[in-house]
């Protein structure tokens, strides 16, 4: 045992090749996961380690020594080798049958190449293990209180939609599950994005273990780069989830060593805690959800989903797993909660299919633009295929449509024919109804280049009545005005505009009630938090699964900071942790604090008023000056004589306080900043920030 648990180690260490491992370990290696030989961590396909784990301690401990070792044994010492030790055993048996690749259903052929002796092996195994538990269950059991407990930090990611960061922690280990940024607000001016408050994780550094990624959606893998700069921890994901980090860290001159590809249906061992991805569906490819199997039971964490049966690529949502989890036993539901106000289902991406066809087909002789978003890339693959379809070529517009599509066709996720797709700046050598443009924009974002063409300041682009333009995504709450002034642009130049509400030019990419509901129903959890939602979403999440039956007491809504601990027999809140809101401006992160903000809106509301000016250093008259400067505030050539006025106010305020000795600057300053303000207020009844600049000679 102890040999098998060195063995462990190294493994952890990572610097194992893939062929040192054992026969039992790794017999199930995942195709997708190539780079296995890096991740060392990256078991194939199994299944509930935790429980495995407690009758495999209880097995050995009766084979081995006296009784009372039972619990200790459990918490403290050979912890991990004993974790990965039955999921390998069972691994042999049950591998196989769940395979590898992507999305796991590729599994098909060699599960029927199963034998039915390899069968009758499972049910032996699994009735011995019946046995052993049963026996064992006779004794002084009291399974519940033996579980330790889990603990779930919200550190992003509830009451907004962005910046999704939840830590789990279980037995001193943790994970990071996402790691996203969100879109500043209206009052946060001059700020690029916001990313979480990374103090609590700094704090434990030592004890995370790795970094869990669902999709390559900005929410969740946004302040990725930002992280690795504080932390040095492995961070996993599918394939085009890691491409999409990749892309980002170049950005941030950052390393990718710590990148591992890994493929839906794979198993991640952190800590104590065995992380499984589980393929769904969403508006982006390559999403998993997380089975987090730890000693205080399994958690999901759907991440962002919807159930699609007819995906526009890759395999439906892998509900046979939920399922099965749900059988096995899921103690906790983290279900994301963005459309649990919508009744029914979400439709299919096939319905959009259908529309851009026909739309397609009614815009002959046009020149058709379509704004998506630019990670909707089976979205994209779409609007190629019907541009081949109907024989136009495809040109790509806007840096972040530019920079996906590039990591996604090389990553296999996107197909372009040869000699469809061409340079923007090319456009003009083809008649209009032999074009598509897609192009960013459909959140009417200011610098996009969708508001750019409609607003005609885009440089190979100039919207004409000949143009259809499709928008090919729904606002973002609160973007709805953006959007509505572009369309409105749009339309003033005479060209077609469709957009959402006209056709179904766009299907959501989360999960509607029934959707929810039925994830609920699959994997039964006891315990169930609704998370990715503002307070309203949480709440009506909540009702559902008290309408699912879920009792109250076993449904938490969380806001930013909570702690809360898991266990069998109950959840308890715990104190907060520190955690919140850095702002990113440029190259610099957390140094725009609410002050800095707070000047930036009293600029942007009222303007600013400089007034510079010289006295002499022995008697503190004036020497030169004073001149007024003012940015925002009034229209300086119509305001000469409020000018001449302000001039003379400040003129008298030092000669006043020369007159009365006052010398010390930031009194002097003081001074000039009140009277000069109280008297511009007087006559405009506005307050711009006020700015002395005093020399001395
Ligand atoms: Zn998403
Ligand atoms: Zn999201």
């Amino acid at each position: 045992m102890a040999e098998n648990g060195k063995e462990k180690k190294n493994t952890r260490a990572r610097r194992t090749p893939l062929g040192e491992k054992s026969g039992r370990q790794q017999d199930q290696v995942l195709s997708g996961a190539a780079e296995a030989p890096k991740i060392g961590k990256i078991a194939g396909p199994k299944k509930k380690p935790a429980q495995g784990d407690g009758q495999r301690t209880r097995g050995k401990a009766e084979q081995k020594k006296a009784e009372p070792k039972k619990t200790p044994a459990k918490k403290a010492e050979p912890k991990k080798a004993q974790e990965k030790a039955p999921a390998a055993g069972k691994k042999k048996a049950e591998g196989s049958r769940r395979a590898s690749g992507k999305g796991g259903r590729k599994a098909s052929a060699p599960a029927i190449s199963q034998t039915a002796a390899q069968v009758q092996a499972i049910k032996a195994q699994q009735e011995a293990q019946e046995k052993r538990a049963a026996r064992k269950g006779r004794g002084s059991r009291s399974k519940k209180a033996q579980k330790p407990p889990i603990k779930v930090y919200f550190l992003g990611g509830l009451n907004e939609i962005g910046k999704n960061f939840t830590l789990y922690e279980c037995q001193g280990d943790m994970v990071i599950v996402d790691c996203g940024l969100s879109f500043p607000d209206e009052d946060m001016p001059g700020v690029d994005s916001v990313i979480p408050d990374f103090a609590f994780v700094e704090k434990n550094r030592e004890r995370i273990r790795g970094v869990v990624i669902t999709h390559g959606h900005e929410d969740h893998i946004g302040a990725v780069p930002y992280l690795m700069k504080k932390l040095n921890v492995p961070v996993y994901g599918t394939a085009l989830t890691i491409g999409l980090i990749e892309g980002k860290l170049k950005e941030h001159n950052l390393s990718s060593a710590n990148l591992h590809v890994t493929p839906a249906g794979s198993h991640i061992q952190l800590g104590c805690m065995d992380v499984e991805l589980i393929h769904v569906n969403h508006s982006i490819a390559d999403a998993v959800a997380l089975a987090i199997h730890s000693p205080a039971g399994t958690i999901v964490h759907t991440g962002d989903f919807k159930i699609d049966m007819t995906p526009a690529e890759g395999a439906m949502i892998d509900l046979c797993r939920f399922a099965e989890l749900g059988k096995e036993g899921v103690l906790a539901l983290l279900a994301d909660s963005t459309n649990a106000e919508r009744p029914g289902y979400t439709q299919t991406e096939q319905t959009v299919n259908n529309s851009l066809d026909s739309l397609f087909m009614r815009a002959e002789g046009k020149r058709i633009i379509v704004a998506t978003f630019a990670s909707s890339i089976s979205r994209v693959q779409m609007i190629i295929n019907c541009a081949v379809k109907y024989g136009r070529k495809v040109a790509l517009s806007g840096r972040s449509m530019v920079n996906v599509m590039g990591i996604a066709s090389e990553l296999g996720y996107l197909h372009i024919p040869d000699g469809v797709l061409i340079d923007l700046n090319l456009i003009n050598r083809y008649e209009p109804g032999q074009l598509v443009l897609i192009t960013t924009g459909s959140q009417g974002e200011p610098m996009s280049a969708l508001t750019r063409m409609a607003f005609s300041d885009h440089r190979q682009v100039a919207i004409n009545p000949n143009d259809f333009i499709i928008i090919s995504a729904r606002p973002i709450p609160g973007n709805e005005k953006t959007v509505g002034a572009v369309v409105d642009e749009l339309l003033k130049q005479d060209c077609t505009v469709i957009y959402e509400s006209m056709y179904d030019v766009h299907v959501s990419g989360h999960a509607c009630q029934e959707e929810l509901k039925m994830m609920q129903a699959l994997t039964k959890p006891k315990y169930f938090i609704p998370v990715h939602g503002e307070q309203k979403h949480l709440r009506k999440h909540a009702g559902l699964a008290m309408a699912m039956g879920i009792p109250e007491e076993n449904i938490f809504i969380g806001h930013i900071g909570s702690v809360l601990e898991i266990q069998e027999d109950g959840i308890k809140q715990l104190a907060d942790a520190p955690a919140g809101s850095v702002l990113v401006d440029g190259l610099g992160v957390g140094d725009v604090g609410s002050i800095v903000l707070r000047d930036r809106k009293h600029l942007a509301e009222d303007g600013i008023i400089v007034a510079v000016c010289t006295i002499e250093g022995d008697t503190g008259h004036v020497a030169a000056g004073p001149d007024i400067v003012s940015r925002g505030f009034v229209y300086v050539r119509e305001s000469e004589a409020l000018m001449d006025e302000a001039r003379k106010v400040v003129y008298n305020t030092l000669e006043d306080c020369a007159k009365h000795r006052v010398r010390d600057w930031s009194a002097l300053k003081q001074n000039v900043k009140d009277e000069l303000s109280r008297f511009l207020y007087r006559k405009t009844q506005r307050s711009p920030m006020v700015l002395p600049i005093i020399m001395e000679v």
